[in-house]
């Protein structure tokens, strides 16, 4: 859709962008369609998609177009209304599957190999972690500038937290391409980056050890000045922001080892 367009839509509806549920709607069109090819790079034709936030439908337009299958999370009922009479047709023989609520209490039900979306920036973080447990292949997301950098970036520097260390122990992360604000209406306060995560052949952390793996990490990473043997029963003098993903889930296997003798 057009910048004038989507003003014309909201408009008629009542509705406006709505600042609390991050809503910055994509109006070039030439982006939305690489986004949805990047999206769909290596997928199955007819491959299952999951959104987040279609908003008025930029990029879902241009999966559907692609012969995606998508299920569609949107937590605004006007952009809902909207949307089920954009995609009647879509709706209707099946291709587009669209649940209005919260995406984060929706996605633990859902299974599919490739999550995308422009994701609402308030909530991205949590978003990026539930996504994350659904073991899709390929997760492409737009997040803000900094987020993206966080995922992407390397042991020792002030960014690299338990978020770089979860994402990176599943998945390899590449920050595509950088978006300039002037692509979304509103533009968004901040610089925003297209982030790809694909899912590792051998993710360093099995499943069902994901939970107690994070929280291991998160404690580690919970005062950031202390030594990990001040915060976890290691001896490891090292601060967390030193170790490695792999380094993380070496330790971690040594508490477990010693939990067998008492340790942990
Ligand atoms: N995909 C559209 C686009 O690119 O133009 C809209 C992107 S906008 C940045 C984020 C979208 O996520 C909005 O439509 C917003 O209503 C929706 N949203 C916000 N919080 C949500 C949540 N918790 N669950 C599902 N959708 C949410």
């Amino acid at each position: 859709m057009t910048l004038t367009e989507i003003r014309a839509v909201l408009a008629a509806r009542g509705l406006r962008p709505l600042k609390q549920l991050g809503q910055n709607f994509l109006h070039d069109r030439n982006l939305a369609a690489w986004l949805a090819e990047q999206a769909l790079a290596g997928a199955e034709p007819g491959a299952g998609v999951v959104e987040i936030g279609p908003g008025l439908g930029a990029l879902t337009s241009q999966l559907l177009e692609r012969g995606a299958r998508v299920i569609a999370l949107e937590k605004d009922r006007g952009l809902c209304i909207f949307l089920r009479e954009r995609f009647a047709a879509e709706l209707a023989d099946g291709r587009l599957d669209l649940r209005h609520g919260d995406a984060l209490e929706l996605l633990p039900q859902l299974r599919a190999p490739v999550i995308c979306g422009n994701l609402p920036y308030y909530i991205s973080t949590p978003l990026l972690m539930e996504s994350l447990r659904l073991d899709a292949r390929r997760l492409f997301f737009v997040v803000q500038k900094e987020v993206g950098q966080r995922l992407a970036s390397a042991p020792g520097g002030k960014i690299y937290g338990g978020l770089s260390v979860l994402v990176q122990a599943a998945c390899t992360v590449e920050l595509v391409r950088t978006l300039p604000g002037s692509v979304f209406f509103p533009p968004p306060e901040v610089a925003s980056v297209a982030v790809l995560l694909q899912r590792r052949e051998q993710p360093l952390v099995a499943a069902e050890d994901r939970a107690r793996f994070a929280a291991f990490v998160q404690r580690g990473f919970s005062q950031r000045r202390k030594k990990l043997s001040n915060l976890l029963p290691v001896q490891d003098g090292r601060r967390a922001e030193h170790l490695s993903p792999e380094e993380w889930v070496e330790l971690w296997r040594g508490t477990l080892a010693g939990s067998c003798s008492g340790g942990l």
